[in-house]
């Protein structure tokens, strides 16, 4: 792994540093610009603006690796609560939920994940929207797609989310591309041993577009995550190849990254998804952020230097 990525994934592990970034002043401009804010309303105005730019969103509130049953339903009602409210401003045939299994339970009991999942999808079925389980490590793909799998049975729309840095992607896209099958393809955020994900960023991007040629051959919905240019330029390839119209997939990309590029792809008729995070638990999910790219965290150390 690049050492400076190993060096923020330790500092975000360290409490020391991460009381002092969380409580930095100039912290909240910097966070602003990847996470919508601490709160619901933030994030429906968040949304509110992206939509009138012509995208649409999926938002994650976050909070991640839960191990008691209160935070659990904290993050539940977060979600209900989220879910009214984009029903109420209109906003809900443009912007979905994805969801942590961990977050609503998952550590604790697989269960009681499913359960938690199966009352934000009722919620999101009312308001008229839909979930994606966003996938976590690799010790919890299986139980992931068992919970997919049963709330399918009842809400077909709830979508999946693959990582091609994993052996065994391409096989689970195959699987998961039939009839009415939403699922997004993504690289894969989390570190992974050699045994069950490929170490070189190259073959982890030609394990996208193996999946790319999968899920375009299917009769699912794809949403390809992805920031990298060359790959978007590829999706783009393939769809037209495989006879894919705009509207029968879509591209996704994080808030805060590439906005131009996730307005130019919007201009050109393509639907783009924007994934919006929101809430109090922001530190974790900024920190893979800079780790992901050195220059992240150079606007985020100039912000803190000409500040200081
Ligand atoms: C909508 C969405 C949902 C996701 N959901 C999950 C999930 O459920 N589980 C999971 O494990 N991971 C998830 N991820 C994260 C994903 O797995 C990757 O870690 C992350 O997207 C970075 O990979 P990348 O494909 O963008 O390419 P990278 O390999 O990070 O970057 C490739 C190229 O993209 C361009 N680029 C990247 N970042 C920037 C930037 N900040 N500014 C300008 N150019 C840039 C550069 O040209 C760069 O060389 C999600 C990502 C997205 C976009």
């Amino acid at each position: 792994m690049n050492p400076l990525r190993s060096l923020i994934l330790a500092a975000a592990r360290n409490g020391t540093i991460r009381r002092l970034v969380a409580t930095a002043p100039v912290s909240r401009d910097v966070v602003r610009r990847f996470v919508a804010g601490e709160t619901t309303a933030d994030a429906v105005a968040v949304t509110r603006r992206l939509v009138q730019d012509g995208l649409t969103v999926t938002l994650d509130y976050l909070g991640e690796d839960t191990t008691d049953t209160a935070q659990a339903e904290r993050t539940v009602q977060a979600y209900l609560d989220l879910l009214d409210r984009l029903h109420a401003e209109g906003l809900a045939d443009h912007a979905e939920v994805s969801v942590k299994l961990s977050a609503v339970g998952q550590m604790l009991d697989e269960d009681l994940a499913l359960a938690n999942a199966k009352r934000i999808c009722q919620a999101a079925e009312a308001a008229g929207t839909t979930v994606t389980l966003d996938m976590e490590d690799h010790t919890t793909t299986d139980s992931t797609l068992r919970v997919l799998a049963e709330l399918r049975r009842t809400w077909p729309w709830v979508g999946a989310v693959l990582q091609t840095y994993l052996h065994r992607t391409l096989d689970d896209a195959k699987r998961l591309s039939a009839e009415g099958s939403r699922v997004r393809l993504c690289k894969g955020a989390y570190k992974e041993p050699e045994t069950v994900a490929f170490a070189d960023k190259t073959e982890v991007d030609k394990s996208y577009v193996r999946c790319v040629n999968a899920l375009l051959a299917g009769d699912g919905y794809p949403m390809f995550a992805t920031h990298d240019p060359r790959l978007v330029r590829i999706v783009d390839e393939r769809a037209e190849a495989h006879g894919r119209k705009p509207g029968s997939f879509e591209h996704q990309m994080l808030y805060g990254i590439r906005p131009d590029e996730q307005l130019r792809l919007a201009q050109q008729g393509h639907t783009v998804r924007v994934y919006v995070p929101f809430g109090e638990e922001w530190y974790g999910y900024l920190m893979r952020r800079m780790a992901e790219r050195p220059a992240n965290t150079t606007f985020f150390l100039r912000a803190l230097a000409t500040r200081g």
